[in-house]
């Protein structure tokens, strides 16, 4: 196996973008890769500076920051730019996971590959591939839809746009919506196999297996808290015997 182990590149004509997973709960998925990668850059670009900075100061880490958000994206993602292009070595950390993935990172992403500044991936955990990892439906194929919409009607909508689709759905929800939605995937979908995890790699991780109708019962007398990710079986095949 070859290993990219190297110091980071010495040449400051051009600048890095490091694109640097963390973990969704359990720090010590950081990887040693990233903890290097964040120790040596010039400034890391966070979607939320106080979840970044306890991440951070757990690993002693004092590379300066700088916030990086649904909200201020616009502007700052031309500020990145500009140190990049002036040479300098930026991480970009999202709130949890894979930056880019269901988050605004990939703005950034996109607009350093178009000025031609190097990406690296410093790979790690997302909570779509580990719902899925420990889901039991089938892996080899699958489809992850991020966020189903917040009104019924369009949610609905893209669930009906699902309905022919033979891959294992992987979902992100939040709590208060969960029982909603669950009511339309079983109306939509029909009473598929579902999983539901909560809190993946936290304290109070959770992963309950079964039918929609199932999972919906045993949550619905719950308040839940904390982050949910979905895995709905694709549309079952025929069976040919
Ligand atoms: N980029 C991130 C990634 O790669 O995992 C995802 C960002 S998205 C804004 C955040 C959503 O991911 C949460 O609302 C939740 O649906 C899901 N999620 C994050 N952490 C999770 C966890 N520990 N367990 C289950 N789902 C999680």
């Amino acid at each position: 196996m070859e290993s990219n182990m190297a110091s980071l590149p010495t040449n400051r004509n051009k600048g890095t973008l490091y694109v640097v997973s963390t973990p969704i709960g359990n720090l010590e998925d950081i990887t040693l890769r990233a903890l290097r990668i964040l120790k040596e850059v010039d400034l890391i670009a966070v979607e939320d500076t106080r979840r970044t900075l306890l991440l951070l100061k757990h690993f002693g880490i004092q590379t300066p920051l700088t916030s990086y958000f649904e909200g201020n994206e616009e502007k700052k993602k031309e500020y990145l730019l500009g140190r990049l292009v002036e040479g300098e070595r930026v991480a970009l950390v999202s709130d949890a996971g894979t930056p880019g993935i269901s988050d605004p990172g990939y703005r950034l992403i996109t607009l350093a590959i178009k000025n031609e500044i190097p990406v690296i991936p410093i790979p790690g955990p997302s909570a779509a591939i580990t719902a899925l990892s420990v889901s039991g439906l089938p892996t080899d194929a699958f489809l992850f839809k991020g966020f189903l919409p917040n009104k019924t009607k369009k949610r609905r909508d893209l669930l009906k746009q699902l309905e022919e689709v033979k891959e294992t759905l992987v979902f992100y929800e939040s709590p208060h919506r969960l029982a909603e939605t669950l009511k339309d995937i079983f109306e939509v979908l029909g009473d598929r196999e579902i999983v539901f995890t909560r809190e993946l790699t936290k304290m109070y991780e959770e992963v309950l297996r079964g039918k929609v109708s199932e999972v919906l019962n045993q949550i619905k007398e719950r308040r839940l808290k904390g982050e949910i990710t979905l895995v709905v079986s694709g549309k079952p095949r025929k069976r040919i015997d």
